[in-house]
């Protein structure tokens, strides 16, 4: 019975061992497989980090390099990873560089900045500079900051591009403000002599020099209209010119809303009518009868959309309306019945020289200024110009204006 016994507990010993050892075997076994899955990924991740055309590395606390991938030796310069390791980033800069690029990191270390992007110069093995743009993060172990990493880009082209692109806009830039002056000045020196020769064309016109024959009296009208349209060219140069270089500056003042439309509606009804066309003019009865702003650059902009409305109007009326509009505004609005202009135009007319290519443009003479002149002007009023158009139908330019009172009222 003892013996029994005995043979039991010592069965039960062996059983327990064995199944000890069995899960001893298990653990080792597991511990093994995790150990080779670490190092696969790490395998992984290193091939990684050496493949890549990216520069990647790490520095300490102090800055000096613990480690740099492939891409970051052969940019700089370096035979292997042991020529670098140790030395601090601050080393691989120009010395004007240094200062700044110290303080960026400092910076980040202290205020506890994850991530960082900085563009820098550095210098190569062989004296070479190129630029660097990096992000750089902090290493930390819990709380602690222990280093710094960094994913980096040779950017040189891209920086040389920029400032390629930088200088043709400067030189792009200083070739208009060259062009605006030099048409500034040939538009003033014209309009001296053109002055004179308007002037003593209509002298002998109105035959103050003797009686003329047809021949002369057509001759005449001849030089006058050209003349005339010479000088409304040069003036429309020369505004251009102006509103381009930003040397135009308005001269507000009070005036009288119905003067101005009457000595404009003067002028434009006798053009309607020599083209048998009806053209009306309206006012707001809500709008006060004084307004303060540019009178003469008003009236420009009118007189421009007013004999462009009539210039492309075959029949028909052209309308000029000034209202009052939304809180403080006004707006005037000049309506034709004219050809229209097709929808693709609509944005393009209003650049300077643009012209449509219809047959009616081309019986007129235009320089193609005009719309972009009062686009301008109106915008230098601190308004805006829309346009809505029917082929056939007719168009109509709308200006909207601010409401201004005068300084210190
Ligand atoms: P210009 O009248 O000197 O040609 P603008 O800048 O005043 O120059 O006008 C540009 C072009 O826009 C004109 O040549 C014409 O083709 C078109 N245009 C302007 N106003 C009208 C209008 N009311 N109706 C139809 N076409 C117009």
């Amino acid at each position: 019975m003892q013996t029994g016994i005995l043979f039991a507990r010592l069965v039960a010993l062996v059983l327990d061992n064995v199944s000890l050892y069995a899960s001893a075997v298990r653990e080792i076994a597991e511990r093994e497989r995790a150990q080779a899955l670490l190092q696969e990924s790490e395998v992984r991740f290193r091939q990684i980090v050496e493949n890549a055309s990216d520069i990647i590395y790490r520095t300490d606390i102090k800055g000096r390099f613990t480690y740099a991938n492939p891409a970051a030796l052969n940019m700089m310069g370096f035979k292997s990873e042991e020529e670098v390791l140790g030395k601090s980033y601050l080393d691989l800069t120009t010395p004007e560089a240094r200062h700044k690029l110290k303080r960026t990191y400092d910076r980040q270390a202290l205020g506890r900045i994850k991530n960082t992007y900085y563009e820098f110069p550095a210098v190569t093995m062989n004296g070479e500079i190129i630029w660097v743009g990096q992000n750089v993060q902090l290493i930390m172990e819990g709380d602690r900051i222990i280093g710094f990493q960094a994913l980096a880009r040779n950017i040189t082209q891209l920086r040389q591009a920029q400032e390629a692109l930088l200088l043709a806009r400067d030189q792009a830039l200083e070739a208009s403000r060259f062009k605006s002056q030099l048409v500034s000045r040939v538009s003033h020196e014209l309009r001296t002599p053109l002055g004179g020769i308007l002037g003593f064309a209509e002298l002998l016109q109105h035959e103050t020099f003797g009686p003329l024959t047809e021949r002369q009296n057509d001759a005449i009208t001849n030089i006058v209209e050209s003349a005339n349209y010479l000088t409304d060219t040069v003036n429309d140069l020369l505004d251009q010119a102006q509103v381009e270089s930003k040397s135009i500056s308005l001269h507000n003042a009070y005036f009288d809303l119905s003067d101005l439309i009457e000595k404009i509606s003067t002028n434009m009804s006798v053009l309607a009518d020599k083209k048998g066309l009806e053209f009306h003019t309206e006012i707001d009865s809500n709008l006060p009868a004084e307004l303060y702003g540019d009178e003469n650059r008003l009236q420009q902009i009118i007189v421009n959309l007013a004999g462009n409305a009539i210039k492309f109007t075959r029949q028909g009326s052209v309308r000029v309306r000034i209202a009052a509009s939304a809180p403080a505004r006004w707006s005037l609005e000049v309506r034709d019945t004219g050809v229209g202009i097709p929808e693709e135009e609509r944005i393009n007319i209003f650049e300077p020289f643009r012209q449509l290519s219809n047959s009616i443009t081309r019986e007129n003479r235009g320089s193609g200024l005009g719309l972009a002149i009062v686009k301008q002007l109106v915008e230098l009023m601190g308004g805006e110009i829309s346009l809505q158009s029917e082929v056939g139908q007719g168009s109509t330019f709308t200006v909207t204006l601010p409401l201004i009172h005068a300084p210190g009222e």
